[in-house]
């Protein structure tokens, strides 16, 4: 059974059939050129069952080809008057006698294919006329093919690049040290994601380009592992970054329950939207009964709010870089410090603050009652023997347990 054709298919049909029916003859269809195959893509036909949509063949051989190449003009009223064209397969079957055909060139300047109209007799009456029209109707459907065309170009492009990391095992993992403000003593480490520097893409643009091509939660799931490979390599706890669309898969909770989950903090976005939080709460549930501890990253950015804490009550809140940048010297960010210090220590959680760049900054946060400190001024993210050894908690942090190795990995 043919399928079924999509809303720009059917647009592309209306111009084919105005094509047709304005220049008389019997068959009009959109083409795409990949370079060795002609794709038939849109055919409308007054005569349906010889040539329809999806039908290929060999570029090279085609009339469209021998147009490009100037062997052929672009209206041919008659195909017997021209060797050439005879010698080509489709003036055998199906017995093409008169042709026109135009390129559809994207705006990029590439051309996509061709908008052509057939007849199985020759027409004396096409004209130069009959192709400035065929222009106008391949510009037309050249406009309504190029979102399709750039969409299908752009998830290839990512793919091709995304397959490597998978293929790999997930990208690289590093992870950054996290200090007690108090003491200076390292408590834990957060888990990022690196992929090849040849890309220039930060991780999270890279994770949210695997969403869009539908592998995201494969990605972030193989990078949870890779995450988790480096426990039984540090002591502390590790910080690790996970899209709340991928926490509700199946995968992703049964590798966090083979986890030490005492020693890991899952790591959800404020600025990640959140669909459902009755399902997230019930997929947590079984994971901090088990130990694991809930951090709401990226607070103070303004995202989505403090709904996500109200609605999690997290252990832990992790201040966004926004408002800790230059927080010793701007009296309205010291006030928002402040004011979320409070509100997080109200809400029992832990408050870490992140690109803590600077001693002043560190010491100013420290002042405000901050409890931790994530950033250059601590140690930029690197390999997990970088990482100094963790000092013991401090009371009111979490209790922190040497691991030695991660079961079931
Ligand atoms: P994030 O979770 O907010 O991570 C903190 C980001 O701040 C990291 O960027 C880190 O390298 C950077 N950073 C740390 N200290 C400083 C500092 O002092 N100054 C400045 N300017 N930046 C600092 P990174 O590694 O580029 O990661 C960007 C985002 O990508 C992360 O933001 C997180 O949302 C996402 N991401 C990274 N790895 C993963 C992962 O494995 N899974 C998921 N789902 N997301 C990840
Ligand atoms: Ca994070
Ligand atoms: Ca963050």
């Amino acid at each position: 059974m043919a399928k079924r054709r999509s809303d720009v298919e059917e647009q592309v049909a209306d111009l084919l059939r105005t094509a047709k029916s304005s220049l008389g003859l019997s068959l009009a269809f959109l083409t795409r050129m990949d370079g060795t195959t002609q794709h038939l893509e849109v055919v409308e036909s007054s005569i349906p069952f010889l040539i329809r949509d999806g039908v290929t063949q060999r570029q090279e051989t085609t009339f469209c080809q021998a147009i490009m190449d100037g062997k052929l003009p672009a209206v041919i009223p008659d195909v017997k008057a021209f060797p050439e064209a005879m010698k080509l397969p489709a003036a055998r079957i199906p017995r093409i006698r008169s042709f026109v055909s135009v390129p559809v060139v994207l705006s990029d300047g590439n051309v996509y294919g061709t908008f052509c109209a057939a007849g199985f007799t020759s027409d004396k009456g096409l004209a130069k006329r009959d192709k400035s029209l065929m222009e106008v109707l391949a510009h037309a459907a050249s406009v309504i093919i190029e979102p399709g065309v750039r969409e299908r170009g752009r998830r290839s492009e990512i793919e091709s690049r995304l397959n490597l990391v998978l293929a790999n095992g997930g990208p690289a993992v590093v992870l950054q040290p996290i200090v007690d403000l108090a003491t200076g003593g390292r408590i834990g480490a957060e888990a990022l994601s690196r992929f090849p520097s040849e890309w220039r893409k930060a991780p999270d643009v890279c994770f949210a380009e695997a969403h869009s091509v539908d592998v995201g939660d494969r990605l972030e799931i193989l990078a949870l592992a890779r995450a988790a490979e480096h426990l039984k390599r540090v002591s502390g706890y590790v910080a690790m970054n996970v899209s709340s669309a991928t926490l509700l898969t199946r995968e992703c909770t049964e590798l966090l329950g083979r986890l030490p989950l005492e020693r890991i903090l899952l790591e959800l976005s404020e600025h990640d939207p959140v669909e459902d939080y009755d399902a997230l709460t019930t997929v947590l549930a079984p994971l901090r009964a088990g130990g694991m501890r809930l951090a709401i990253d990226d607070v103070g950015a303004g995202f989505s709010s403090l709904r996500h804490i109200v609605l999690t009550s997290p252990d832990v809140i992790k201040l966004d870089r926004s408002i800790v940048d230059g927080v010793s010297t701007d009296p309205i960010l010291t006030t928002l410090v402040r004011s979320l210090v409070e509100f997080g220590h109200g809400c029992d959680a832990r408050v870490v603050a992140e690109g803590v760049e600077t001693g002043e900054d560190a010491a100013a946060l420290r002042s405000l009652g901050v409890d931790y400190g994530q950033g250059w001024h601590f140690g930029r993210p690197g390999a997990p023997e970088e990482l100094t050894e963790c000092v013991p908690a401090a009371a009111a942090t979490p209790p922190v347990r040497d691991e030695p190795s991660v079961p079931g990995m």
